[in-house]
């Protein structure tokens, strides 16, 4: 198996991953996607809101926001040495009280963890009018994506990375110029796909070549596109997610030793 990264940026991360089954890969994918612990508003309790909005719907706004965090520093709540008390290992403390008329950002959330905060202080909390007022205590817990979205640390997807297949050719420069992507081209006489990352398999060249072109996939190398949505960096989602399979596979091969 092998890994070349196409490129990175940001919260953005796109990798080759290359002799491998789909199999591992939807394995990966789904791991990344429901299994790697991440930070979230869990609970919230209201002394008192008098705005437009239902608690519910305040609450659950908290909880989409996304929190920066080190996620080496955390532990969940069932897992922690305070037995599921809550304490700083496992839990965060978000208060929030305003008066309007005033807009509500992430910004006015006030956390008892220095290095726990909002990714971005402009989210939009609510609006409240001359005279409503919000005064709220939560608390951010680790969960995972398969126990609620909140959780989700990234969009995760991968596609089969595409293959030309040429079989007799006249006019390699009109199908060339066909590619809505720019992605073909002539290399001694011959029609290539010159940036296979950019094809997105839209056809146009087998139309234009009357099917002497084919564009085929390989089942043993994916593309792999990940975008974090939450304060964790892409390649750190990656590895934990290796991490967890391989744990995985080692609670198996125990539990197999034992019967
Ligand atoms: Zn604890």
């Amino acid at each position: 198996m092998k890994i070349k990264i196409i490129n990175r940026k940001g919260e953005k991360l796109r990798f080759l991953l290359d002799s491998a089954t789909p199999a591992f890969a939807n394995a990966l994918r789904r791991v990344m996607l429901a299994e790697v612990p991440n930070l979230a508003i869990d609970f919230v309790e209201f002394q008192n809101n008098t705005s437009a909005l239902f608690d519910e719907i305040i609450a659950h706004r908290l909880g989409m926001i996304p929190l920066q965090f080190d996620p080496k520093k955390f532990n969940f709540t069932d897992e922690c040495k305070c037995k599921e008390k809550g304490c700083p290992s496992c839990e965060v403390f978000f208060s929030l009280e305003k008066t309007g008329p005033v807009m509500v950002y992430s910004s006015d959330l006030k956390s008892s963890n220095r290095g726990v905060k909002p990714m971005s202080p402009d989210f939009p909390i609510i609006k409240l009018l001359k005279g409503q007022y919000v005064k709220l205590e939560a608390i951010a817990r680790l969960g995972r994506g398969k126990e609620h979205a909140k959780f989700q640390n990234a969009n995760v997807s991968y596609s089969y990375l595409p293959m030309i297949e040429v079989s007799r050719i006249k006019e390699a420069k009109k199908i060339v110029k066909s590619c809505p992507r720019g992605v073909l081209g002539v290399k001694n006489r011959k029609l290539v796909l010159l940036d296979p990352y950019k094809c997105d398999d839209c056809k146009v060249c087998e139309e234009e070549s009357g099917n002497s072109v084919k564009i085929k996939t390989d089942p043993t190398k994916f593309v792999f596109s990940i975008e974090s949505i939450s304060g964790l960096e892409p390649r750190y989602i990656v590895e934990e997610s290796a991490r967890i399979l391989q744990a995985k596979a080692k609670e198996f091969k125990d539990q197999l030793r034992r019967v």
